[in-house]
């Protein structure tokens, strides 16, 4: 394989977005365009969308495309719409060296954990539904075992592989469910038969008392590996800072793989358009602020705040940092618990004020992505 072997989220035909996104509105494609010209003008009057970006799709033509179940083409193509969420649990303050570390002891008490998980997964399941076990990966869903099992090579496995690689040196000790819905409707059904969750907007999310992802497959791989990361670093670093953890998952979400497999780097994504709008509003905190704040994300900011996080950790990854940021953060986390000693350490002798400049010089270069997604900014 010399060609990169990329996710390329972000780049995946957009008319599957469209599709996507037109089966869920009324609203026509030109009044999409026109409500996405006027916000954005509202906030930018000097300049437009990106010319040569990608040109809106025409929702007519894409509505007759197939949709398929867990055929690998929605699982690469599709970008992630709207990432996910963390559900902090009051059981999870569980350290990973409590229970799940004495499970740990041999690979086959994990396996035989993860039996027991599956079985457990079989009675809660729909009877149509497939499971497969992969040490440490329980995998469940509306898929039949074959496209589990493809869905384990192609994304699982090698994402989990380039992750624990680059940041992750605990491995698993205990089973991580991952549970894969094809459509909407069968990912807001079993996010109500598991979590008695009503209707949400989320494409994925990881609960990690349960240590179970849950995921809308038609979002595209890049929330497969948004939330494989929250998963595997919380055996590594339970404690990780939120924007951190954050940031570092979305970073995940358009990612490509090194030629050799073995590593995985982030790329701009859609979240650009989210943080460019929060410049140019001033609502983007200084990186000592995003650090510090108790508050990671702001409850009617968090487009914002995700987005910022995000591109903190991208600035760090281009920068050559970001692993390197990750590990001492991890290691120094009893001393430096909000990780800013930690960041002035490395990017010394610059202060974290200039790195916070040189980071918006940065960002701003920056243009947003796709009519569609810059409506898709402009409603929250
Ligand atoms: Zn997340």
């Amino acid at each position: 394989m010399g060609i990169t072997r990329s996710m390329m989220l972000m780049l995946g035909p957009f008319v599957l977005v469209g599709a996507c996104y037109g089966l869920s509105t009324p609203r026509g494609t030109a009044e999409i365009r026109n409500l996405a010209e006027k916000a954005w003008k509202a906030t930018f009057p000097e300049e437009g969308p990106d010319p040569e970006g990608t040109e809106f799709p025409d929702l007519g033509k894409v509505e007759a495309r197939p949709r398929s179940s867990l055929q690998r083409p929605s699982l690469f193509s599709r970008p992630s719409i709207i990432a996910d969420e963390v559900t902090f649990g009051s059981s999870d303050d569980e350290e990973p060296g409590s229970t799940t570390q004495q499970a740990s002891v041999g690979g086959e008490r994990l396996t035989t954990q993860c039996e027991r998980t599956a079985d457990l997964l079989r009675e809660k399941l729909p009877s149509e539904c497939g499971v497969i076990v992969r040490a440490p990966f329980v995998l469940g869903g509306d898929g039949t075992e074959a496209q589990l099992e493809e869905a384990y090579e192609e994304l699982i496995a090698p994402i989990t592989r380039t992750l624990s690689r680059c940041y992750f040196d605990t491995p698993p000790s205990g089973p991580i469910t991952v549970l894969l819905f094809s459509t909407d409707q069968s990912f807001q059904e079993n996010a109500q038969r598991f979590d008695r969750r009503k209707r949400q907007e989320y494409y994925g999310y990881y609960l990690r008392e349960e240590r179970r992802v849950m995921l809308n497959t038609s979002s595209g791989g890049g929330t497969v590996a948004h939330e494989l990361t929250h998963a595997l670093a919380h055996f590594d670093f339970p404690e990780m800072p939120e924007w951190f953890d954050e940031g570092l998952a979305s970073l995940h979400e358009e990612a490509e793989f090194a030629d050799d497999g073995e590593s995985i780097r982030g790329r701009s994504n859609w979240r650009i358009n989210h943080l460019l709008l929060g410049l140019r509003r001033g609502q983007v905190r200084t990186i000592a602020e995003l650090l510090e704040d108790p508050e990671a994300v702001r409850p009617k900011l968090d487009a914002v705040d995700y987005a910022h996080s995000r591109y903190v950790c991208l600035y760090l990854q281009e920068r050559k940092l970001l692993t390197e940021y990750y590990r001492a953060l991890r290691d120094g986390h009893s001393a430096d618990p909000t990780g800013r000693r930690t960041l002035e350490a490395l990017v010394a002798p610059k202060t974290l004020d200039e790195f916070d400049r040189e980071f918006r010089q940065w960002a701003v270069k920056f243009r947003p992505i796709s009519w569609r997604l810059l409506f898709e900014t402009q409603r929250l």
